[in-house]
């Protein structure tokens, strides 16, 4: 038995979905423990190429079974359509890969309006949201004002609190935003379009795990976004809303006595941040744009550019103690091939003082990144299956952000499909 978590060290979009989709080979189990339909996991596979939001990145390989934990932001609405969007490229989603658990709270046909009308009331000051009602459905689930998944299955129960949660919540939809207040049969209809369509799916997850635990399976805890966007670890108030940390996977999962054997922590070979916030190392400019391109770096969700800049030692350090990292996988080093100098963000300057810490948020802001620049090596990498193979250039880049970071870097990726993958002996590691 083995249990790993698999989790961004940075911003989020570091390619958590195409390691999780290589690992899961290892696996029995694959939970999302945390998040919404808010990312988006690339993955691309004998099946085609897929963004998964809420899906587990384990349900392209047969026998495992897919779990989404109590922690997540359950959105039955964007779930229906993704699982037929899956199923429509021939992959089978079935209670027996799928289970869903009763505790998890559902986000409510509100949650996405009500973000909607934030950022419009945030106007210019407006945090970045995807607007996936993410924010206002994890307050409300901690202001206890959502509905868990289980309660589908008590339907005289579920009316009656539904109807509470009706006449609570237009208050604020009507009077704090003057929205239109919804009615009774706009959630009947939420109720039979989409949400009697999930009930097959929903369990007793904690205990289908806890048994699993004791039959000796493998688990994957799968985590969305970085170490960067946990809500009281990142740079708040430009996080997400919820615990992206691998210390959190068990409990969001649904078995809190579940020890972690193996923390990958994965670490994309240049930086990028989607929305706003202090991004301390941004790069602008032709430079910018030349690297945003050849790194497709466009958001999986919402399409928006993102922002990119050299790698973030200060960052992702401070990442990697967060998550308690054991081993890193680096990936979109085959991206950097074209350029003549990589430049890396080794330091950050404030206050006049030159400092290897991450900063409080507040004072990001007025962090100066210090850039030192490696060789690069100027030829296609991507067919490298071997450390020994890579150039000399790129070993080294490697080996200086491994001492960095203090952390083993075991995988190395150099491509988007399932097999770009270099796996480094310990021999081959500094
Ligand atoms: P996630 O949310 O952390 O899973 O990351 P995203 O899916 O948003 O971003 C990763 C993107 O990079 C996806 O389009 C992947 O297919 C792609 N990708 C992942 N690893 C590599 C790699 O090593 N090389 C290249 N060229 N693309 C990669």
């Amino acid at each position: 038995m083995s249990n790993c978590a698999v989790v961004g060290i940075n911003w989020g979009d570091e390619g958590k979905g195409r390691m999780v989709d290589l690992l899961t080979k290892d696996y029995d189990v694959v939970v999302r423990f945390q998040g919404g339909g808010n990312a988006g996991h690339t993955v691309i596979n004998e099946n085609g190429k897929f963004a998964l939001h809420l899906l587990p990145s384990g349900v392209f390989r047969k026998g495992v079974v897919n779990v989404l934990g109590n922690s997540v932001a359950l959105d039955p609405e964007n779930l229906i359509k993704e699982i037929q969007e899956v199923t429509s490229k021939g992959v089978a989603i079935t209670p027996d890969n799928l289970m869903i658990s009763d505790r998890a709270s559902l986000l409510l046909p509100w949650h996405r309006e009500l973000d909607e009308l934030e950022e419009q009331r945030l106007a210019d000051k407006k945090y970045g949201s995807t607007k996936q009602g993410i924010a206002p459905f994890y307050s409300d689930k901690y202001q206890k004002k959502t509905i868990l998944a289980g309660e589908l299955f008590y339907p005289d129960e579920l009316r009656e609190h539904l109807r509470e949660l009706l006449e609570w919540k237009n208050l604020t939809i009507t009077r704090v935003y003057g929205a239109k207040p919804y009615t009774t049969d706009m959630l009947e209809e939420w109720l039979s379009k989409y949400c009697n369509k999930i009930k097959p799916f929903i369990s007793d997850v904690g205990a289908y795990l806890t048994q699993a635990q004791a039959d000796g399976k493998n688990i994957l805890f799968e985590a969305q976004l970085g170490s960067l966007r946990d809500i009281d670890h990142g740079i708040f108030p430009y996080t997400t809303s919820s615990n992206t940390l691998a210390a959190y996977a068990p409990i969001g999962a649904g078995v809190p006595s579940a020890k972690l054997d193996d923390i990958i922590g994965i670490v994309k070979a240049y930086s990028t941040c989607v929305g706003e916030g202090p991004f301390v190392c941004e790069m602008f400019g032709d430079e910018a744009d030349k690297l945003r391109q050849m790194g497709f770096e466009y958001g999986a969700k919402t399409g928006r550019p993102r922002r990119v800049g050299p790698l973030d030692i200060v960052a992702t350090r401070y990442g990697v103690e967060m998550q308690g990292a054991t081993a890193i996988a680096i990936t979109k080093l085959d991206i950097l091939s074209y350029m003549d100098k990589i430049p890396v963000c080794t330091h950050y300057l404030l206050n006049g003082k030159q400092t290897d810490s991450f900063p409080f948020p507040t004072a990001l802001k007025n962090a100066q990144p210090v850039i030192e620049y490696f060789d690069g090596w100027k030829c296609d990498i991507s067919h490298v299956r071997k450390w020994e193979e890579l150039p000399v250039q790129a070993q080294e880049y490697i080996a200086f952000i491994e001492k960095q970071i203090g952390c083993p870097i075991k995988y190395i990726s150099v491509g988007a499909e399932r097999d770009s993958i270099i796996i480094r002996n310990t021999e081959d590691m500094t």
